[in-house]
């Protein structure tokens, strides 16, 4: 394959070490011309089982680096880990007798190991948000003080915070709790995003009329597969090598800056990286 001309950041993937292909699925996505990853933790119970304590946490996040530390080895740019909590484990817990309060700690402690894990650690930034189903009211207040407590932790140690939330395009009052804590909403990502979502900054999800509909708003923005790397589920989302095709698309469509924007600019003033060095 011809070397493209350009960083490539898939800005939200799994690598399952585990039940998965792990580093097997970075090296498709270098084959492609993929440069820099960004690699997200499973759900605990994927991984290890239900978090419950700091220690299945930290299990869970070590896991985590040590596929993204073998999968930055196949890669020409790099891959940092970015760890946190899934929004529904607040669910899992509930179910299994923990109070919605108590789960509310239980992974408010998932994001402090997490955030150590940025400031003295190999993590890039953090992951929080609410359920994408419905819950009840007790779980949702519960769910929102998790997610303002990880922008809060965040904005302590300067990183960006990538949200897993429920559909919708108008996130602006999230983006302003961001900032009440102290975080600004440049640093909010919201992952699995169409093209149009507005308040935080938007992980487009690398279809390509979501793609058309992020360029068109001239916002800044991040592409991704959220691939699961689950051998149950396979095609279940995108796969791995799906980011560089899009950015080969594009570059044939003639959007030269957007991908600068998508692959160097946003990465650049989110997280504070250069994807332009190895
Ligand atoms: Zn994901």
């Amino acid at each position: 394959m011809d070397e493209l001309d350009t960083p490539i950041l898939d800005n939200h993937l799994h690598l399952d070490p585990v039940n998965g292909r792990g580093v097997e699925a970075a090296e498709a996505f270098a084959d492609h011309g993929g440069t820099h990853l960004n690699v997200l933790n499973k759900p605990s119970w994927d991984l290890v089982e239900v978090a419950t304590d700091e220690g299945i946490f930290r299990e869970c996040f070590d896991l985590t680096v040590e596929v993204t530390e073998a999968a930055s080895e196949r890669l020409s740019g790099r891959a940092w880990p970015v760890l946190g909590v899934h929004p529904a484990l607040i669910s899992q817990l509930v179910d299994d007798g923990y109070t919605p309060a108590q789960a509310r700690d239980i992974m408010q402690t998932g994001l402090d190991v997490a955030t150590e894990y940025v400031a003295e650690g190999p993590a890039l930034a953090i992951k929080s948000g609410r359920p994408h189903y419905e819950v009840d009211d007790a779980i949702w207040d519960a769910s929102n003080e998790v997610m303002r407590y990880a922008f809060d932790v965040a904005a302590e140690v300067g990183c960006a915070v990538q949200l897993h939330t429920e559909g919708g395009e108008d996130f602006t009052e999230v983006a302003e709790w961001a900032e009440a804590e102290g975080l600004p909403r440049q640093q909010v990502v919201k992952h699995f995003s169409g093209g149009n979502v507005c308040g935080p900054i938007k992980s487009v999800i690398a279809n390509t009329d979501d793609l058309r509909d992020a360029i068109e708003t001239g916002d800044p923005f991040l592409m991704e597969t959220d691939y699961i790397d689950d051998p149950d589920r396979p095609g279940a989302v995108l796969g791995p090598k799906t980011v560089p095709r899009r950015v080969r698309w594009l570059l044939d469509e003639g959007y030269d800056e957007a991908v600068r924007r998508a692959h160097v600019e946003t990465p650049a003033r989110v997280y504070g990286i250069d994807t332009t060095l190895a």
